[in-house]
């Protein structure tokens, strides 16, 4: 294929993608984002295949099929539950695509480049390979936190902003060597930085408390982008610069907007650890009984409500309890009570979690409201029912300073008359905090999965 068309095939694709980040920006348009996601990477493939300059197909083949065939398995069988892990361990995959595309890139014989063209491609390889080998080892641990494999609880070593602020120093050190020894020296640095930055990217991710760790699924996104930007310029391929920014920057946003509903500052939490030091961790001691309450009786209670609000969280996904919380909002509609929805920022395992979920159970939009805009109004609310969320309606949060989770906004839900909270146990959420809301005179347990949960009070209904 001819440059010309490649560049030609090269904007269209480009153009898809900002088409597809703002379809993707509204429930309504998501459906039409997405395929305009998908034509245009598929542009991009091909575009690229046919390049002129690419002649080893069979390698190429050999990749796609085994490529394609493990994406295809783990795309059939991963459950919507464990999609913030995926989205982790493919972002780990960026990185490390990165850091050995910098290699390859660095030891190329064909490249023969002098002056300053040489050292330009040298600040590219160093900061591609710097911001992958990040990526990589931080969305392994995100993945291994996300899955429950590593705790969900900070690792907060001695002095470890002074730890954080050598390896930059050592970093720019090592790069100056890097820059300065010529290419046949310069392999010594490179890899010195690379294991450094596997040992940051570890520690950072290590230091951050469970509450925190949205910010840090946005943050490495946002890396993703960017090690794919650098990867672009390695190899000479604007579209690869293109969608690495759009990534980089849509990333940078998303960890904006994350730390803003999560009142953290966003410094702080990639510095690590802000959960904890926050108020030293303490927790209140003994908070008194829980009053368990029966399906029926929710039943009775919401079908005698006018304003019902329903607050999902991460335990409606584990137990795909989406239909059943649909059809019961549908039931409780056509008997006339005002049934709306109100969705915490980070509820869920990844932004956007519950959105998603009531969007494919075909929740209309117009009764799925965000955090800020039913806050306020909770107090008129006859009924709040929890189902399956926990850390993101935690009073302790505006309440107890000490509490890891202090400052971080919260549904107000003890603000209604009556609370339910359906959740097997009284176990604590992602962040690893007892919830006084249990404990409240308003509020009542309906213990049991929230999918047999929502279905008895359905029937009772
Ligand atoms: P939480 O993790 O705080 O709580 C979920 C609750 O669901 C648990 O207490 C659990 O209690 C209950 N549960 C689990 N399975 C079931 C089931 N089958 N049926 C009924 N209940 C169930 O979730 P939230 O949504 O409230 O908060 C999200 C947390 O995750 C926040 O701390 C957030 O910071 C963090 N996080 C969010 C990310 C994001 O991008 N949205 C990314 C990473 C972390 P029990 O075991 O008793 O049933």
């Amino acid at each position: 294929m001819e440059m010309g068309t490649i560049s030609a095939a090269y904007i269209a694709s480009a153009v898809l993608f900002i088409l597809s980040l703002s379809g993707l920006s509204n429930q309504e348009t998501s459906r039409r984002g997405n395929w305009y996601g998908i034509i245009g990477m598929a542009i991009a493939v091909v575009a690229t295949i046919l390049n002129k300059n690419v002649d080893a197909y069979g390698w190429l083949i050999f990749a796609m099929v085994v490529g394609g065939a493990i994406g295809a398995r783990v795309a059939v069988r991963v459950e919507m539950t464990q999609m913030p892990e995926l989205v982790a361990i493919l972002h780990s995959f960026v990185g490390m695509a990165a850091v050995l595309v910098g290699f390859a890139s660095f030891f190329d014989p064909t490249l023969d480049l002098y002056g300053v063209e040489a050292t330009i491609h040298n600040v590219e390889v160093y900061l591609g390979v710097l911001i992958g080998a990040v990526t990589f080892t931080g969305s392994v641990v995100a993945f291994g936190k996300l899955s429950g494999r590593v705790g969900s609880k900070p690792l907060l070593l001695p002095m470890r902003h002074q730890l954080n602020l050598g390896l930059l120093v050592l970093s720019i050190l090592l790069g100056w060597w890097f820059l300065n020894a010529g290419h046949d020296g310069g392999t010594l640095p490179l890899i010195l930085m690379t294991l450094l930055a596997f040992a940051f990217g570890v520690h950072m991710v290590m230091a951050i408390g469970g509450a925190d760790m949205p910010v840090v699924i946005s943050m490495l996104n946002s890396y993703s982008g960017w090690a794919a930007a650098a990867t672009g310029f390695m190899l000479s391929n604007d579209l690869l610069i293109v969608t690495g920014a759009l990534v980089g920057s849509s990333g940078a946003i998303l960890s904006y907007i994350m730390c803003r509903a999560m009142n953290r500052n966003f410094v702080s939490v990639i510095m690590g650890g802000f959960g904890t030091t926050t108020g030293g961790g303490e927790e209140e001691g003994e908070q008194g009984e829980a009053i368990a309450i029966q399906a029926d009786e929710v039943a009775a209670l919401m079908s005698d409500a006018s304003e019902v609000v329903i607050v999902p969280g991460y335990g409606m996904a584990v137990a795909n309890a989406q239909h059943a919380v649909s059809d019961l909002t549908k039931q409780l509609r056509d008997k006339g009570v005002n049934v709306r929805f109100a969705i915490h920022p980070v509820a869920g395992r990844m932004p956007g979690h519950m959105n998603v979920l009531l969007a494919e159970a075909n929740v209309p939009y117009d009764i799925v409201l965000e955090m800020d805009e039913i806050n306020d109004e909770l107090n008129e609310v006859d009924v709040v029912v929890v189902i399956g969320a926990n850390d993101i309606v935690n009073p302790a949060a505006l309440e107890n300073p000490n509490s890891p989770i202090a400052g971080m906004p919260v549904l107000e839900v003890w603000n209604a008359k009556t609370v339910i909270v359906s959740k097997r146990s009284m176990a604590t959420g992602y962040a690893g905090v007892e919830n006084p809301l249990f404990f409240k005179d308003n509020t009542r347990m309906l213990f049991g999965d929230a999918k047999d949960s929502v279905d008895a009070i359905r029937s009772a209904v």
